[in-house]
């Protein structure tokens, strides 16, 4: 059910809906493998049909994009409209909540492509927007955003982050693009080669006689959404060969049924 004002709509067709948060996603996508523990997030902020801020979630997870992109508008937030991936926080975590200063900044209208699972948030945001008076909508692009932070929603429902099995790398200790770490066999461990909020690669020793599961737990109780590993690395087997092996395709996951962009004022 739509409750947008029909002038509302006309002042911003669809397509331009769609574009601003093809903006977000991009950011969000170049984002991808970096900022572990947090998702990869991307957010506009447009205000008479042009960005006035763009954010993207920075290395190590922080700042959000959210806050990124209101420093950068500054006082042209006022009344704008903000395209985001995620459902802007509502906690205190290390930084002070994103909803409360979309709320402070003055926006008129917050559009996010997803609601976020972490059960901090889960739909605490949207409301508290709501409750701010801000319209809010939800749905748009969110097949792209499942796509991009389908490790983080992984790690969030089970624990554990999403594996990918794939050709070696072409050198050692090279992660792959959009990864937030390699694990691989070495000579008497498991190693995991991690990406540092610094950008870099940092090789960890894992116990090599950790079964499976213990092996995902520490995964994720590190904080990674995300890990390849080498498809002739007998580590990959071991993986694979367990009874309750998360593996998958990056595009094959997280699909939600696709809800249409709903809009909702009070
Ligand atoms: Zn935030």
């Amino acid at each position: 059910m739509t409750l947008t004002p029909p002038q509302d709509r006309q002042s911003c067709p669809d397509a331009d809906h769609a574009r601003w948060m093809g903006e977000a996603i991009a950011l969000a996508r170049s984002m991808q493998g970096k900022v572990w523990p947090n998702p990869p997030v991307g957010c506009v902020i447009v205000r008479e049909g042009e960005i006035v801020g763009r954010g993207c979630t920075q290395f190590g997870g922080r700042p959000h994009a959210e806050r990124m992109a209101l420093d950068q508008a500054g006082e042209r937030a006022r009344d704008a409209a903000l395209y985001v991936t995620l459902e802007p926080c509502c906690h205190w975590g290390k930084t002070p909540p994103c909803a409360d200063a979309i709320i402070r900044a003055g926006v008129r209208a917050v559009h996010a492509s997803l609601q976020d699972p972490d059960p901090r948030v889960d739909g605490n945001g949207f409301r508290k927007l709501r409750e701010a008076g801000i319209r809010v909508g939800i749905g748009l692009a969110e097949n792209e955003a499942s796509q991009i932070m389908a490790g983080f929603f992984h790690r969030i429902a089970t624990g554990h982050p999403l594996l990918r099995v794939g050709a070696r790398p072409q050198a050692a200790h090279v992660i792959p693009e959009g990864f937030d770490a390699l694990m691989h066999s070495g000579w008497d461990c498991i190693e995991v080669v991690i990406r540092t909020p610094q950008g870099e690669a940092s090789g960890e020793p894992l116990d090599s006689r950790s079964t499976k599961d213990e092996l995902l737990d520490e995964l994720g109780r590190r904080g990674l959404t995300s890990v390849y590993v080498p498809i002739d690395d007998p580590l990959s087997w071991k993986l694979r060969t367990a009874p309750s092996t998360t593996i998958a395709s990056f595009s094959a996951t997280h699909q939600r049924a696709g809800a249409p962009h709903t809009e909702s004022a009070r």
